[in-house]
């Protein structure tokens, strides 16, 4: 498949041997590969135990407040909108910003362009050409001077790390510096449909946290149950816990899937995949392989890897909504794997 130069500047392409050169500055530093930190026993199985409390500890809260509520302040109702609103908005984000608008793995019409950008702005993660500006730089320095959110940003030692942890979930959200959109998003600041979603944001954040509510007491009207209740419940888990849920999910990958877990294929980065966040992540903890090879429509490359944005992809592509889809071949893949 050939590629123009627009589409060159679209692929995040770190690690890729045969991906076009990108025309964003990498220096000749930030191509070094990384050196891998020699680990005692005792520090991985620490870094296991920590990586097992970080993913566990805030689902076992959610999973425990969700039983205490039961049957009072948390019904099916709740259940059904939440689990919808995660899945359109997370996959707004996964399929829309990361695989899509970042890095072009598969071509797709205005209509499906548009549905994309609005469902990811839904996720309330910043509009589509910041998001795109970060990851697409993320990329071109991952885990080196440049990279807005690698946790190896202070160093390797145990205190760095954590520090480092908590700037790659969250703190580097707070960083007055912002990535040039001008420099890492000239495509899409030329595509006036993503202009308008782009200026539309405050829009897209209201729906979001107003539409569950009214599902919430329509379906309370509907099925006999008390409407005010009905909304406020539905406010809660379907709007307030469900975005902090995703939230953490995305920020995760960039926290977890760069510091703990497997890295089977080659990077020059500290990428990793990490299967117990798979399914809430939609496929994106996969991300090792996501580095390796950047524009492959399926993170989830090896059997029984969940990859629910590639599903999503497939789907598409058989209703003839996505085309040129990147699937990544069996020798790419194999090129790319660690020898053991
Ligand atoms: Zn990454
Ligand atoms: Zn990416």
């Amino acid at each position: 498949m050939t590629t123009t130069p627009l589409e060159r500047k679209m692929l995040g392409n770190a690690g890729d041997p045969d991906a076009p050169t990108t025309t964003i500055d990498v220096s000749e530093d930030v191509a070094r590969p990384m050196q891998a930190v020699p680990k005692s026993l005792l520090l991985a199985r620490a870094e296991q135990a920590a990586l097992a409390a970080f993913i566990a500890v805030p689902l076992v809260c959610v999973l425990v407040g969700a039983f205490v509520a039961w049957g009072g302040f948390l019904s099916w109702r709740d259940v059904v909108i939440s689990t919808v609103f995660y899945a359109i908005t997370g996959h707004g984000i996964t399929v829309g910003f990361h695989r899509y608008f970042t890095h072009g793995s598969f071509k797709a019409g205005r209509g499906v362009r548009v549905a994309l950008a609005v469902a990811g702005s839904m996720a309330v993660e910043g509009p589509v050409t910041r998001w795109v500006a970060d990851h697409r730089r993320h990329h071109a320095y991952s885990d080196k001077e440049g990279d807005p959110h690698s946790p190896w940003r202070y160093g390797e030692n145990f205190p760095a790390l954590c520090k480092g942890l908590w700037h790659a979930h969250i703190g580097w959200l707070f960083d007055v510096e912002q990535t040039d959109q001008k420099r890492f998003t000239p495509d899409l600041l030329a595509d006036p449909d993503v202009a308008r979603v782009n200026r539309l944001f405050p829009l897209w954040v209201t729906l979001s946290l107003g539409l569950p509510p009214v599902l919430g007491a329509l379906l309370a009207l509907a099925t006999g149950h008390d409407v005010s209740t009905g909304a406020v419940t539905a406010f809660f888990w379907a709007s307030l816990v469900r975005m902090a849920v995703l939230h953490h999910a995305t920020w995760a990958i960039n926290s977890i899937c760069h510091t703990f877990g497997e890295r089977p294929f080659k990077t020059r980065d500290k990428s990793s995949n990490v299967w117990p966040l798979a399914f809430l992540s939609m496929g994106e903890s996969w991300h090792n392989l996501h580095h390796a090879d950047p524009t492959a429509a399926r993170h989830g490359v090896d059997r029984w890897q969940f990859d629910s944005s590639a599903e999503l992809i497939r789907g598409l592509e058989k209703l003839g909504l996505a085309t040129d889809v990147r699937w990544p071949s069996r020798e790419r893949l194999d090129a790319r794997r660690v020898s053991v």
